[in-house]
């Protein structure tokens, strides 16, 4: 005897605590200060919380509308913890408990590398990568999620647990090191399938009526699976699970852009009981009203931003949908780990600003009225839905939403070109006579425990602005004095007055404001909070000119002035949702632009500018690639175009996988872009090779995810690999990314090997410098 699926629901709540509690109680396991035991409990703290906040905003007790939303690090890892597939190379930790074997398979060991970690589709979200291949055995291992049904059950919920499902576990996998040529994680679907129908029949036991599966990978077309491979997969996966004689009643819910007909088509036909779209990132599939016993539950209130939004538009879409005949439901786009608890914790916030807001228990209210007006009509919402678009109204009249001046100046013609790059090269060596494979680092330098502390003393008015800003300047003086002392060629102030390379600017520009308690986890126990962009962004004073120029002047060699780009500040924030993303990053590239001259007029020969997030944006369906590059790679030389020729114009991505936007990388025409390659020994170099690609580039020779030195051996043969394809005279020598992680010992160290390596490799070359 199932229950009916609830009227409205969300796809997941915040799972770090409302003041980070699980983010303490895990780190402070690790650091062997308190046991599994201690840990254990503040998870189920967690969770009684997030249950409790949950039915607070509005969701039923009773009627599964309140999903079981707890990840010990991450969902994904969760879920390959409970089917079990644990990668070969971690056969020896096999034994330890679910929750250890997660945290070493999470941040590796002395033996183990952990498993990678990239982002969660279009998300500043990551996940753990499982590493799948004809070896690896799958059978149902942790029970933790049926211990939380029964948990719920326990404390009076009739919980929904929510697992990633068998198509997306396997698409978001990558194959083993033992994996022949040619294999796909998903060539092992039937087998995971076994564990999966094991797991369905254990949560049944325990109380489940209906379980969530996550299959978003079915709206990708950015995953390296085809959109007719991932369709099979999922007919095939789902009449097997929906065939299970002991089973909850199916969810597939699917998020971060328009589910395609044919995959809503085959689990429809499969038997799914529910099937979850995004109608805030996409539309409803074309056939939405050819199953009439599934139940469509409606994705219309945005999971991943911060705005209240529209409520009518939202009811809207529900209206339009029951209209047509489709049993249908409220729910969030995606789930709310997106979002931080509640506007609750934002006392300081403008109150008028924090009108136009909802986090994630807002948004539960939100849903909680849609389900409401579902039930009853309109009319038994009508206040509610006239209250935001009031406050909607507001918004789009208030000061600062819409400022004349920055709206002409961004809609005017300004030249994005720099002229021919060759020449540039050229004017740009005769004015910084750098060496041949020129040295120098991402930007930050560690952020010691002195540093932090320094802020916060600052933060609470404990020490004065002059203080702080002595306490800078020495900082300053002595990153400098280390730099020219291990022999780098160019050099960087070190970044001590930035908290985070997208908060600080946020603080810094018009349009932004910070809050007090928006964590939104980022990875495990790693939390960001994010800023808000409300308004039209301008700049008021110069940011960064003032440390740079103080750097520059204790130095004979260059100082790069440092940005981060327009993309990565949108990527990075809680982006206004009024118009269209294009349009906000053009203000943001117009600030920057203004810092880039002022740098110039400063003195600064080159300026660096950040964009690590160019891959993240890029949209999940091809149709809409073309349209994002246009006004992300505009944005960035509309920030960078203002600079003179002998100016030269560097940028950082994190990544190496070019592949699919090298054209754009090209097309940002910065004259020199450091990228990340020691961890896959230089194999960007054959890409840029193939490519002919003309610009100064610096592959990584030092990973600084770890705290291991490279030897100058290690960094020597790395640097005849890419001298192997890439022509002396583009090739810059620097690690892979920002050291602010790092300490000084390791990256003292590093770094005199790095100069070291680089001198050696610089006697074998012969040829002149252009
Ligand atoms: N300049 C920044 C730093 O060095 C870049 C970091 C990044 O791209 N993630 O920290
Ligand atoms: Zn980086």
């Amino acid at each position: 005897m199932t229950i009916e699926f609830p009227a409205g629901t969300v796809l997941g709540y915040p799972r770090i605590g409302r003041n980070r509690e699980l983010k303490r109680a895990v780190e402070s396991y690790w650091r062997g200060a308190s046991d599994a035991a201690a840990l254990a409990a503040t998870r189920a703290e967690v969770r009684a919380a997030a249950r409790s906040a949950l039915e607070a905003a509005g969701l039923g007790r009773d009627d599964a509308s309140i999903p079981e939303a707890d990840a010990s690090y991450d969902h994904v890892l969760d879920t390959l913890v409970t089917v079990g597939a644990v990668p070969a190379r971690f056969a020896d930790v096999a034994d330890l408990a679910d929750q250890d074997l997660t945290f070493v398979l999470a941040r590796g060991d002395a033996e183990h590398p952990a498993l990678e970690m990239t982002k969660w589709f279009d998300t500043n979200y990551h996940y753990l990568v499982p590493e799948i291949g004809p070896e690896t055995t799958f059978s149902y291992r942790s029970h933790e999620r049926a211990e939380q049904v029964r948990e719920a059950v326990a404390a009076g919920y009739a919980t929904r647990p929510t697992l990633v499902g068998p198509v997306t576990f396997l698409a978001l996998a990558k194959p083993s090191d033992d994996a022949p040529a040619g294999f796909a994680p998903l060539d092992r679907l039937d087998d995971v399938l076994d564990a999966y129908v094991e797991v369905l029949a254990d949560l049944r036991a325990a109380g489940a009526q209906w379980v969530q599966l996550d299959e978003s990978a079915l709206v990708s077309e950015v995953l390296g699976v085809s959109q007719t491979e991932l369709v099979d997969a999922a007919a095939r996966a789902y009449e097997r699970l929906a065939q299970a004689e002991e089973r909850p009643a199916l969810f597939v819910q699917t998020s971060y852009a328009a589910l395609p007909a044919a995959a809503f088509g085959a689990l429809a036909k499969a038997g799914v009981e529910a099937i979850g779209i995004d109608l805030v990132r996409g539309v409803a599939p074309a056939n939405v009203t050819e199953f009439p016993g599934v139940r469509v539950v409606a994705g219309v209130i945005d999971g991943h931003n911060i705005w209240r939004g529209d409520l009518a538009a939202a009811f809207g879409k529900l209206s339009a949908l029951a209209e047509r005949g489709v049993l249908v439901s409220a729910s969030t786009s995606t789930s709310l780990i997106h979002v931080p608890h509640t506007l609750a914790d934002e006392t300081e916030l403008d109150a008028q600003l924090r009108n136009w807001l909802a986090f994630a228990d807002e948004k539960a209210q939100q849903i909680a009225t849609l389900a409401r007006g579902l039930a009853d009509g309109r009319e038994a919402i009508d206040a509610e839905l006239t209250a935001a678009t009031e406050a909607l109204a507001e918004r789009a009249q208030a000061a600062g939403v819409r400022i004349p001046e920055v709206r002409e100046r961004a809609a005017s013609d300004i030249e994005l070109s720099r002229g021919d790059a060759d020449a540039r090269a050229e004017a740009q060596q005769a004015a910084l006579g750098l060496p041949v494979l020129p040295t120098t680092t991402i930007g930050s330098f560690p952020q010691t425990g002195e540093i932090r502390r320094a802020r916060r003393a600052f933060g609470r008015g404990e020490i004065t602005e002059a203080q702080y800003d002595e306490f800078l300047r020495e900082e300053i003086r002595r990153v400098i004095e280390l730099q020219e002392e291990l022999g780098l060629d160019v050099l960087v102030h070190g970044e001590p007055e930035r908290n985070d390379m997208v908060q600080y600017f946020a603080e810094n520009l018009e349009g932004f404001v910070t809050t007090a308690n928006g964590w939104v986890q980022s990875y495990g126990s790693r939390c960001t909070r994010p800023s808000i962009l409300w308004g039209d962004v301008h700049r008021a004073a110069p940011i960064t000119v003032e440390w740079t120029r103080y750097a520059q002047s204790l130095t004979a060699k260059p100082v790069k002035g440092m940005l981060t780009g327009p993309v990565t500040i949108l990527a990075w924030s809680f982006v206004r949702d009024d118009q269209p993303l294009g349009d906000t990053a053009r203000q943001v590239a117009l600030a920057l632009r203004d810092e880039v001259a002022d740098l110039e007029a400063a003195g600064t020969g080159i300026i660096q500018v950040d964009e690590p997030a160019l891959r993240e944006l890029l949209p999940l369906r091809r149709a809409d690639h073309e349209d994002y590059l246009r006004w992300s790679v505009d944005a960035f030389r509309l920030s960078t175009s203002v600079a003179r020729p002998e100016t030269q114009v560097h940028t950082h991505l994190c990544y190496s996988e070019f592949g699919e936007i090298i054209e754009a990388i090209d097309g940002l025409d910065a004259d020199v872009t450091s990228i990340e390659a020691a961890r896959s020994r230089m194999e960007v170099v054959a890409d840029l090779h193939e490519h002919d690609y003309a610009r100064g580039i610096g592959p990584g020779v030092w990973d600084i995810h770890s705290p291991r030195v490279p030897s100058e051996q290690e960094i020597a043969v790395l640097l005849e690999l890419a001298l192997a394809g890439i022509p002396a005279n583009r090739l810059w020598v620097n690690p892979d990314c920002g050291l602010k992680t790092r300490g000084y010992d390791e990256t003292v160290a590093s770094l005199r090997n790095l100069v070291a390596a680089t001198e050696q490799a610089r006697e074998g070359i012969t040829a002149p410098v252009a």
